[in-house]
């Protein structure tokens, strides 16, 4: 077998060990937006940009009391949709961004969330990682959910190298099987919040530390400051 060959192959296989010390570490692990339908998940994606998943939950439960199909939003005065999103910050872009999302859906899907990637990136507002979260959690097409902790993360497991999304996006598909995308992901958030965190990791009692190929890096440097 060619050397590169085999170095992809012990990837694989320490990626799949990783998740499935990561699945039996954090049993509860999954997307943290509440959401009761695909375009409230929508909603609540958008709203979730550069804003935390707590902030948002705060915020949806009255908003999706008073706006409960695309035609609500879109017939919504723009001032009064900002005021209600205002708490998640860049609330007008936000709004205009649910505005014309919703419109979006009424003129290409018959008032309708789509299911595919190709129709959900008509969206505005969605990338790839909003449209993987939807697809994961909706309809049941797995995905890579490229966010900050995913980057982070994938990276100190050394299972990227790249710090552009759709590049770790790729890597991490070509490790992880299929079925097991939207967990990973899942999985992923969870640890970095819990133990591989931004400024100060928990190296010593991460449950994938023998695994790691980087374990007290960064914990080091912190400690020698
Ligand atoms: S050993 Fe440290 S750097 Fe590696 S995954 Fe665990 S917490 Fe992150």
């Amino acid at each position: 077998m060619a050397p590169n060959k085999v170095t992809q192959e012990a990837n694989r296989e320490r990626a799949r060990r990783v998740l499935d010390r990561l699945t039996e570490a954090y049993p509860d692990a999954r997307c943290s937006l509440d959401f009761k339908n695909p375009l409230q998940l929508l909603v609540a994606t958008i709203l979730a940009a550069q804003c935390t998943d707590d902030r948002v939950n705060l915020t949806t439960p009255s908003l999706f009391k008073r706006y409960q199909a695309p035609k609500d939003y879109v017939a919504a005065p723009d001032e009064e949709l900002q005021e209600a999103v205002r708490s998640c910050g860049f609330y007008r872009q936000k709004a205009k961004a649910i505005k014309r999302a919703c419109q979006t859906i009424m003129d290409r899907f018959d008032g309708a969330v789509p299911g595919t990637m190709a129709e959900l990136l008509q969206l505005e507002g969605v990338g790839r990682k909003t449209a993987n979260v939807l697809l994961g959690e909706c309809f049941n097409t797995p995905g890579i959910i490229v966010d900050t902790h995913c980057k982070r993360v994938s990276a100190r497991l050394g299972f990227t190298k790249s710090a552009e999304p759709g590049k770790i996006e790729q890597d991490l598909m070509r490790l992880i099987p299929e079925a097991r995308w939207t967990g990973f992901s899942h999985c992923l958030v969870f640890h970095g919040r819990a133990t591989c965190q931004a400024r100060a990791p928990k190296c010593s009692r991460c449950c994938v530390r023998d695994l790691c190929p980087f374990p007290d890096s960064r914990e080091g440097k912190k400690a020698a400051r």
